[in-house]
């Protein structure tokens, strides 16, 4: 049977603290938005009996000292200090949203998506920095007594896979295989087809997992073509599992579900669709963590 996955990075504004977009975001108030928007989200996992992953920023939840960021390469120190000092609570402080997640009758996966979202693609990133950054994140959680199996790399930019099973990870989430211009993207988009979701066997017996696509659509001029062509993906992509043709992984930020028009509504209505299909026997709903342990 094909299997369906949704991942959530779990982030606020760690996520942007390179490209200053938080900026823009908490001015607009989507991470104050998020706080109304995600027990909406929650209300419909728990009704549907489905659980999904939530890979979280380990600084969001766990309000790092400046010791904490000593290991980050110097440039992301500065702005990620920068960062904490001036923007507000809501931004950069996840825990009243992380205890939520954990708080939902369904039970959900918990993973990481490190400790201060620095890329690991960053020059001067070394390993050594990146055994910290897991191990901290891995702390993060631990203080809400959740031990963590899947791992999701900022920006999908992936590497140093052997760096996870020593912090203990099962699965990673990399990069989907995609076309690498512009333009092969949209005419992917365009067909409506969406590359499926594979596991492989990576260093140490990590489980590494593409994803097949980005769950959310603009907010500018051009977000209902762009809605509808997402759509159509991922009705084709749940048909495909459904034949077993290929499992089928999305991912998004839960802070999308407060400023992308139409996605809250959109993802209430795939959660119940799928399942149903999940119901009637056609798909799996599985996590990361179920994958992990499964294989
Ligand atoms: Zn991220």
């Amino acid at each position: 049977m094909g299997q369906f996955t949704i991942s959530l990075d779990f982030e606020l504004g760690w996520g942007s603290i390179e490209n200053g977009i938080w900026r823009r975001r908490e001015a607009a108030g989507v991470y104050r938005e998020l706080r109304n928007v995600l027990p909406v989200f929650l209300k419909a996992l728990e009704d549907h009996e489905v659980s999904l992953t939530w890979a979280t920023v380990g600084a969001m939840i766990d309000p790092p000292r400046p010791s904490d960021l000593g290991h980050l390469p110097e440039p992301i120190k500065t702005a990620t200090r920068a960062f904490v000092a001036g923007s507000e609570r809501e931004t950069h402080d996840g825990r009243d949203l992380f205890e939520m997640v954990l708080n939902t009758r369904t039970p959900q996966d918990i993973g990481s998506h490190t400790f201060a979202h620095c890329r690991w693609s960053t020059p001067g990133f070394s390993v050594e920095a990146k055994e910290i950054e897991a191990a901290q994140s891995v702390a993060a959680l631990e203080k809400f007594d959740v031990t963590p199996n899947a791992f999701v790399y900022p920006l999908n930019h992936y590497s140093d896979l052997e760096v996870l099973r020593g912090a203990g990870f099962q699965i990673a989430r990399t990069a989907p295989r995609r076309p690498s211009t512009r333009l092969g993207k949209l005419i992917e988009m365009l067909s409506g087809s969406t590359p499926a979701s594979e596991l492989s066997a990576g260093p140490r017996g990590l489980n590494c997992e593409t994803g097949s696509m980005l769950y959310v659509w603009g907010i500018r001029n051009d977000w209902r073509v762009r809605k509808i062509l997402i759509d159509r993906q991922i009705r084709l992509g749940l048909r495909r599992a459904a034949r077993d043709e290929g499992d089928f992984h999305i991912w998004l930020h839960p802070f999308n579900l407060a400023e992308t028009p139409g996605l809250l509504e959109h993802s209430i209505s795939l959660i119940s669709k799928v399942a149903r299909m999940r119901d009637r026997g056609e798909i799996d709903i599985v996590t990361m963590a179920d994958k992990a342990i499964n294989r």
